[in-house]
């Protein structure tokens, strides 16, 4: 038996990743479980799958589940679910954490011997050298989460580094994809949150909406897979059946295709590629299909794609500042505090005024991550003054 401890569970992924181990009872025992505010959810879930260790934020709320679960072992406070991470050697961790907050526990897990399912998407981003760099020392795998870096991952199965020519991860362009510059300037948080493929948390759909999620991806690539920002590319395919592509050396394409359903890539991340079992998940019918179209980004439009292309090439402090900005912003956006557009004009404004810091280690990191934050914060308070 496989022991999985979920970091984040009663979020989007995390919910989706108990129903796929509820397919694989033989398989897995469940290790760990967090939640920071639902904690009705996490009963419900420590009533099913009976986890080793639970984390919740406050004492108010281990509290309440002690008067209920008397015998499961509990944790509270911030630093529980870095330290929960690290709690069982040789577990599954699933990092299922929203925002740079999922650092420390990726290093935790790596720490204790755990290979770690990332969906976590910010540590990469933020700290992707560091990373991957523990990873390997240790002797560990960051496995993907994300489609599209699940679909890479599949599609280089028995290839080697030299011959790929370029990785293109598919976006759907979100739901503004067609709307011009003057009528962006009045989308609403539902426009926003009306992503037209993906059900996902509310962050990653506000940076679905910017493309700031794919520049996100873009960056992630990069580390997950040793590739160079040139060959790197994206395309828009607003269907998202085709979840990305590698592209060869003599230039042939492959592709890996599916129902748009986050279980599947959760499930070859959990069976470590080894997904080959039945599984109860949606099937594409090709014959009903219809057409799959491609387009180009809009770089005007959509700015956040530049500014993460830009970052990932600049390297040092400069991806962790302008995802700590970015992590602000949206969290803004999603309070109404600002507009739609000025979630990349901060993240812009703070990349502006970093001075690019020596990063050697992950508290230069963290460095970085706060400077971001405290500016953005700032200048969330100034333009949420005429919103
Ligand atoms: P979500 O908002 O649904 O869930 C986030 C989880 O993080 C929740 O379980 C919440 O309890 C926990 N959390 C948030 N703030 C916390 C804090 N301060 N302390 C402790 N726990 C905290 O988000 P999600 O959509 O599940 O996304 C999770 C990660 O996966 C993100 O990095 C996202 O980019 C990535 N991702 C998500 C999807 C998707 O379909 N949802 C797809 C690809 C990648
Ligand atoms: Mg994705």
């Amino acid at each position: 038996m496989q022991t999985v401890s979920i970091l984040g569970a009663t979020g989007s992924i995390g919910t989706q990743t108990l129903d796929v181990l509820r397919q694989h009872r033989d398989r897995f025992q469940v290790g760990a479980l967090t939640t920071f505010r639902r904690v009705s959810e996490l009963k419900a879930m420590i009533e099913e799958f009976e986890p080793q260790h639970v984390v919740v934020s406050n004492k108010q709320q281990s509290d309440e589940i002690i008067r209920d679960y008397p015998k499961v072992d509990i944790l509270y406070g911030a630093n529980a679910y870095t330290e929960i991470a690290g709690a069982i050697q040789d577990a599954l961790v699933v990092n299922a954490f929203v925002g740079s907050m999922g650092i420390s526990p990726t290093i935790k897990a790596i720490e204790a011997h755990c290979s770690v399912a990332l969906a976590n998407k910010e540590t990469l981003v933020a700290a992707g050298q560091l990373v991957m760099a523990k990873a390997k020392e240790v002797g560990v795998r960051i496995i993907p989460v994300d489609s599209e870096h699940s679909a890479i991952a599949q599609c280089l199965q028995g290839y080697e580094a030299q011959s790929v020519e370029r990785l293109i991860l598919t976006a759907s362009g979100g739901p503004f994809r067609l709307m011009d510059q003057e009528a962006l300037q009045y989308v609403t948080l539902a426009d926003a949150l009306a992503h037209p493929t993906w059900r996902m948390g509310p962050k990653i759909t506000v940076d679905s909406a910017t493309l700031m999620n794919k520049g996100l991806e873009v960056i992630e690539a990069h580390h997950l897979f040793a590739m160079p920002f040139d060959q790197i590319d994206v395309v828009v395919h607003p269907q998202s059946i085709i979840h990305s592509l590698v592209e060869f050396k003599d230039g042939a394409l492959l592709a890996q295709l599916g129902a748009p359903d986050m279980r599947v890539p959760i499930q070859y991340a959990l069976l470590e590629g080894r997904s080959f079992t039945t599984s109860p998940y949606k099937r594409l019918d090709l014959k009903t299909l219809g057409s799959l179209t491609f387009e180009s980004p809009d770089w005007g439009r959509f700015p956040a794609l530049r500014i993460a292309y830009e970052c990932g090439r600049l390297g040092g402090g400069y991806p962790a500042v302008m995802n700590a900005a970015n992590e602000v912003a949206a969290q803004a956006f999603l309070r109404d505090e600002i507009s739609f557009l000025s979630i990349v004009d901060i993240v812009s404004d703070v990349l502006d005024r970093y001075q690019n810091d020596p990063i050697t280690s992950l508290d230069d990191i963290f460095a970085a991550d706060h400077f971001a934050r405290a500016l953005a914060m700032e200048i969330v308070f100034e333009r949420g003054k005429d919103h």
